[in-house]
């Protein structure tokens, strides 16, 4: 807790209204989580009601694992005849049996950061950069 720009962050929530109680339960909650790598912001993501998750810098997906989602997703793609993006998959247009390069596609949280899903393998998709982009809200 030192080092925190007390001063600012007062000027900035004090007039909002919270409970301790509550703020100091999602404090030590948010301290738990791995994938939050700047401790620091998370009393003021916490007091801005948790609208900023860049305050954060949350861990995010690093090359060598979404290589390995990838191989693994495309292998199963290839197999079912389908596309290795289960967006374009699920889809009737033409890119329903494509097969997205590795560069042309991204990783995604499957349950959102936001809604409780960790940065971890079994929450990871590969989507190509178009469903990425639609599905938003990382
Ligand atoms: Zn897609």
């Amino acid at each position: 807790m030192c080092g925190l720009e007390w001063g600012r962050l007062y000027e900035t929530y004090h007039k909002n209204a919270y409970s301790p109680v509550k703020v100091w339960a999602r404090v030590k909650e948010l301290y738990a989580d791995e994938c939050v790598r700047n401790r620091r912001g998370i009393f003021e993501y916490v007091l801005g009601g948790e609208r900023e998750p860049r305050l954060l810098d949350l861990r995010v997906f690093e090359s060598r694992e979404t290589k390995a989602v990838y191989a693994k997703q495309t292998a199963a793609a290839e197999a079912k005849g389908v596309s290795n993006c289960p967006l374009c998959a699920i889809g009737h247009a033409a890119n329903a049996t494509r097969i997205w390069k590795f560069a042309e596609m991204d990783a995604d949280h499957v349950t959102a950061w936001s809604k409780g899903g960790a940065t971890t393998l079994d929450n990871c998709q590969m989507l190509c950069k178009m469903h990425n982009r639609a599905k938003g809200n990382r």
